[in-house]
């Protein structure tokens, strides 16, 4: 009898927020590798912010999702079948499985992952992608130096915890922006943040400010940006001469096409915004992980050994069911998880 897979695919693009009609389980027999692949059963899929971005048709820099084709995603499984020299079965590999139980790939640019060095979720998240992320924007574009503040939003999630987590060893003052009074406990107790405020207990972003300025009595050196929003609107003003704004990520504005129904919101208009840059000699770089893999070694070497003795923690936030991940994605758009989301596909 033929042995057959699952995966999810696009079944239409969202007009606004995702909804599960959006996404269609899909059921086709399990596929042979080719030459120089292998085939995954994969264990682990990872949901990322990004993943918003692929379902709209509009220019970014990286191709849309076509609709009827399969969500595209990072992912850690086991090989089950090989046609690549070098690769066995029973080795543990992550690389873009999609959404999906079982994936034949080319070997070539997948990634071995030691289960016996670390558990292979972190492949996913604290050492792989989203840490990755985390710990580059910061150092690359960042620049901290002890006895200045740094702020970051989405605090508890995989990158802005590797955030504050680097910044804090490194002698900074760090604030986190949370949503919620357990995230926010979290980001103080579980990851040494100094404070976190909640940005639900405040409607307006002259609220939110008042609050940052109270956490912030030297003003902000660095804004690490995962958010845009009300959050960047309550941080501007704050900025000290010279600050630094890696711009990450801006999930406030990912349900409306990348740019936001509030991006033209008071305080956010495109003169305030240029001139608060040009008369605080602020550098505001964005930037893309997978332009800088050539740095992953470096990220591993420094930020492996603090995980191993406990100055980095970890925070997971595990779905069990390849068919729920719709629903976790759903609710990662809006901070319904605690920590790095992802699917136990096994
Ligand atoms: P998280 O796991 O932290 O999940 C996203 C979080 O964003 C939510 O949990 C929620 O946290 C917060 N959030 C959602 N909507 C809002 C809003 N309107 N205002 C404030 N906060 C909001 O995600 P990641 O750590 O994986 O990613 C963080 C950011 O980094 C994202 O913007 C992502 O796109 C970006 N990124 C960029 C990369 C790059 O190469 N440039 C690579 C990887 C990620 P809470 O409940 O605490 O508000």
């Amino acid at each position: 009898m033929t042995e057959m897979m699952k995966q999810i695919a696009l079944a239409s693009r969202p007009d606004g927020a995702p909804t599960p009609a959006n996404f269609r389980l899909e059921e086709l027999p399990v596929p042979t590798p080719a030459a120089g692949e292998v085939l995954v059963r994969v264990h682990y899929m990872s949901l990322d912010p990004y993943m918003r971005g692929r379902m709209d048709d509009s220019k970014s820099y990286a191709a849309s999702l076509q609709v009827g084709g399969k969500m595209e995603g990072g992912s850690v499984g086991e090989i089950i079948a090989s046609n690549a020299e070098g690769f066995e079965v029973g080795e543990f590999v992550m690389g873009g499985f999609g959404w999906a139980t079982h994936a034949a790939v080319p070997a070539v640019g997948l990634a071995k992952v030691d289960p016996n060095a670390a558990p292979i979720t972190y492949s996913l998240g604290v050492l792989g992608m989203p840490g990755f992320t985390g710990w580059f924007g910061l150092m690359e574009y960042g620049k901290p130096k002890s006895g200045e503040t740094l702020v970051v939003a989405a605090a508890t999630g995989p990158v802005g915890s590797m955030v504050g987590q680097i910044a804090k060893s490194l002698g900074l003052r760090v604030i986190g922006i949370a949503g919620g009074p357990e995230k926010c406990k979290m980001a103080v107790e579980h990851f040494g943040f100094d404070e976190c405020i909640d940005h639900y207990a405040y409607a307006t972003a002259s609220e939110l400010n008042e609050a940052l300025q109270a956490a912030c009595p030297k003003g902000i050196d660095i804004y690490f940006e995962n958010v845009g929003g009300k959050v960047l609107e309550a941080v501007l003003p704050l900025m000290n001469q010279y600050g630094r704004i890696p711009i990450c990520g801006m999930i406030a504005w990912y349900n409306a096409g990348g740019l936001g129904a509030d991006a033209s919101q008071k305080g956010l208009t495109g003169p305030k915004l240029w001139r608060t840059i040009l008369v605080n000699f602020l550098s505001v770089n964005g930037f893309i992980i997978s332009n800088h893999w050539d740095r992953l070694g470096e990220f591993h070497k420094t930020v492996g050994p603090m995980i191993a003795n406990g100055s980095v923690a970890v925070q997971e936030d595990i779905t069990e069911g390849l068919e729920n991940a719709p629903d976790a994605f759903i609710k990662l758009l809006t901070g319904g998880n605690t920590g790095k989301a992802m699917v136990k596909v096994i």
